[in-house]
């Protein structure tokens, strides 16, 4: 099964600095969740953190990332990360389940040190992807990306929130990662059926479980017992899904096929293509 942890929904992203009482409360979150994922040991799981900033800054997730990757039933464990902080720590987890969806934002960190880290996370073996968002202002760094990358990194390109494209544009994109195509418009979803709430959930800091970051109606929660029960096969209650983590579980997509086996990390099955 397939477990997110989110962020809070009262922070958001754009939080850079933290006051310390959030920061404590993200800890013991964090703490009291990966203490559930070490005792479930009669599901196979897989886990991605989705936290509000950078959560590999803050130890607890590093600490986290390294002691669920050594857990027989934990099948992966992965972060999203723009790689501001070093990787080295990754050193200590087992590479074979631990991996990073990393997102470059030019601007951000600086191109140099962002492939540094990436070679650096080749050279201890973890798996990870890399993407970057499909505007035209970041057209030229993706290509300089891509162009430096190794050919085994998988680049992915995710459509700007609510930028329509032009078919050439989007043929621009599709060149830097052939499956730009699932990304570049919303899926309509409603009535369809889709995995979520059935072998994968979103996880609150709370212990509150939904069937995906997108729908915000609780199914129970993961600490008194209540999220075994709901999991069942259900159709999708939105009108579309546009954000990968989310209609990569769509049913009649498939993507769970393209994905198999870095379904969190976001890396193809067949990657390296050709
Ligand atoms: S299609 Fe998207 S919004 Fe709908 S249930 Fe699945 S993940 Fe959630």
């Amino acid at each position: 099964m397939a477990v997110g942890l989110a962020r809070s929904d009262a922070v958001g992203p754009w939080l850079t600095s933290a006051p310390p009482e959030l920061l404590r409360a993200d800890r013991a979150a964090l703490e009291r969740f990966a203490g559930w994922v070490a005792a479930t040991t009669d599901v196979r799981l897989s886990v991605l953190f989705t936290p509000w900033g950078e959560g590999l800054t803050r130890r607890w997730y590093r600490e986290a990332m390294v002691s669920l990757s050594h857990l027989p039933h934990v099948e992966r464990v992965v972060i999203q990360t723009n790689l501001a902080a070093r990787v080295d720590w990754l050193a200590d987890a087992d590479a074979a389940r631990a991996a990073l969806w990393t997102t470059y934002h030019p601007g951000q960190v600086d191109r140099d040190r962002f492939l540094a880290r990436c070679a650096r996370l080749t050279e201890l073996g973890v798996r990870f992807s890399v993407g970057v968002v499909g505007l035209p202002e970041h057209l030229a760094e993706a290509r300089a990306l891509r162009a430096a990358l190794p050919p085994h990194v998988y680049l992915w390109v995710n459509a700007a929130e609510g930028r329509r494209y032009a078919a050439a544009e989007e043929a621009t994109w599709t060149e830097l990662d052939p499956l730009f195509g699932h990304s570049v418009r919303p899926h309509l979803s409603l009535g369809r059926p889709c995995h979520a709430g059935e072998t994968a959930i979103s996880v609150l800091g709370d212990g509150t479980v939904r069937r995906c970051h997108f729908i915000p109606e609780p199914i129970g929660n993961l600490y008194d017992g209540s999220w075994r029960a709901a999991l069942r096969p259900r159709p999708c209650g939105n009108a579309v899904c546009d954000c990968h983590i989310g209609y990569v579980h769509l049913k009649p997509l498939g993507l769970r096929d393209v994905f198999a086996g870095g379904v969190l990390e976001r890396i193809p099955a067949a990657w390296p293509v050709g």
